[in-house]
């Protein structure tokens, strides 16, 4: 394919949601279609197209033929994009044969119908979290949520066994995505996540970055209510795999990644170094920070802190100068860094996370064993797969104190429980690595999803 003329390329449009954990997999699907001899139309929001080239520069826009990045409003979604796409009296682009768009980004779905084109949905979560999502409705049928009232948040309600999902066993109501834990029938989340879900029932296909042995029983599920459901990730394990150095100077990170972190990393033991992110969206109170910083101090493992400018709510990040002081040999705190970097560096022993799905993902290919500190959404449901399913992590309460981090934390990094998470990460590492391999099911289900349905009009 990557020989055919420029106008004769099947293009497909890839519509991310703009956020971070949805723009970088959707990145990674558009560089490997357009490596397979796609043209790519990348559409992003006009907020995050001036972040990326703040963080990235220019050039990095313009680092491969037939790539381009295109705006949308960052309000409604654009209707016209398509048709300017299309005109080929103004574009010098070949028209659009296909759509790729995040699952919760589900208007292009009237947009391609319209086309007669086929749209693939993105789900950019893990298998277990989309089907939590998709559950919603039988949940609120079964009067499990809306909750009746605050007290539920409490009175073991959320510990109801949900036995009947398919796929999925021991699973308890408040291992699912956790718009759940609402007393409002309106709320927005709960609602937009549920519709959204059904809506994956229009689409051409639902792709979702996992892999068929991490997540067998809940992709077999998931395929009686979507049959053209697959699994096609890890990505970063696929897109690592183009030779061309170009594709990588196309890079997706909305902040600035700090190099030093790596230089760092460098001059550290193996297995020695504790990572702590808390992904894009996270944040927490200033108190809850201070027990992390005497948690971290305490347990006299080196650490790599990554605090976002707006970690902290309403205020910015402040550090006792004590805990600076007695860290500076072993710490090194930093606002953003390149994680799948720093995930598959030798010194890195751990990965105290958030549990969203891409650093869940990150970590799994990097063989890193996680602590696990969900904070909302399907990072509830990641935990719970993470800890008991796949045995590569410990799950910390929502408000642990200082304590019980030291103590977490130096039993993930020098404690025997750390020791057998660690084998059981690397297992699943060789797995995720042997799913891209030319018979592996990821490599496979993606070929079949750009033969038979992304080329299925072009
Ligand atoms: N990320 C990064 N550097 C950081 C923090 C995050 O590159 O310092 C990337 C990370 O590799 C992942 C994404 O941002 O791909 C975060 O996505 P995730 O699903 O883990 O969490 P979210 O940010 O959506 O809560």
């Amino acid at each position: 394919m990557g020989s055919l003329a420029f106008t004769e390329k099947p293009h497909a449009v890839c519509v991310p949601y703009p956020a971070q954990g949805h723009i970088n997999p959707m990145l990674k699907l558009a560089k490997i279609l357009h490596y397979k001899g796609f043209h790519i139309t990348f559409v992003n929001t006009e907020y995050n197209h001036k972040r990326l080239l703040k963080s990235r520069g220019p050039d990095s826009l313009n680092a491969l033929p037939s790539f381009q990045f295109e705006t949308i409003p960052d309000g409604l979604p654009d209707q016209n994009l398509l048709l300017k796409l299309n005109d080929t009296s103004s574009s010098h682009v070949p028209p659009v044969t296909c759509i790729v768009s995040d699952g919760v980004m589900s208007f292009t779905l009237d947009a391609a119908a319209e086309l007669g084109i086929p749209d693939v949905l993105f789900w950019t979560t893990s298998a277990c979290g989309f089907m939590g999502y998709a559950q919603y409705r039988h949940l609120i049928e079964k009067g499990l949520t809306p909750l009746k009232d605050e007290s539920y948040l409490t009175n073991g309600h959320l510990d109801t066994i949900i036995d009947w999902i398919p796929g999925m066993k021991g699973i308890r109501l408040r291992d699912l995505p956790s718009f759940i834990a609402t007393t409002d029938r309106d709320d927005i989340m709960l609602n937009f996540a549920m519709v959204e879900a059904e809506k994956a029932q229009r689409a051409s296909a639902v792709i979702l970055n996992t892999f068929d042995a991490l997540e067998h029983e809940v992709l077999e599920g998931l395929s009686t209510m979507f049959p053209s459901i697959c699994s096609i990730g890890p990505l970063q394990l696929l897109v690592n795999q183009i030779p061309d150095n170009n594709y990588k100077l196309i890079g997706s990170n909305l902040w600035k990644e700090e190099e030093r972190c790596i230089e760092w990393l460098d001059k550290r033991q193996p297995n020695s170094v504790v990572y702590v992110n808390f992904g894009s969206v996270t944040i927490m109170t200033s108190n809850q920070l201070i027990e992390f910083a005497w948690g971290l101090a305490n347990s006299k493992q080196a650490f790599l802190w990554i605090i976002r400018h707006d970690l902290v709510r309403g205020d910015s990040a402040v550090l006792p100068p004590e805990f600076l002081e007695e860290t500076k040999e072993r710490g090194l705190l930093a606002n953003w860094c390149s994680q799948e970097e720093v995930l598959s560096h030798p010194s890195i022993g751990g990965f105290l996370t958030h549990s969203g799905w891409n650093s869940t993902l990150e970590s799994v290919c990097g063989g890193v064993p996680m602590i696990s500190w969900p904070f909302f959404a399907e990072q509830q449901t990641n935990c719970r797969y993470t800890c008991i399913e796949w045995g590569i992590g410990m799950e910390m309460e929502s408000d642990a104190k200082r304590g019980k981090i030291e103590s977490l934390v130096r039993e993930l990094m020098v404690g025997e429980k750390g020791q057998k998470l660690k084998k059981k990460a690397i297992e699943w590492k060789k797995l995720a690595e042997e799913t891209i391999s030319p018979t592996g099911s990821s490599f496979v289900n993606l070929d079949k999803i750009i033969n038979q349905v992304l080329l299925a009009s072009a």
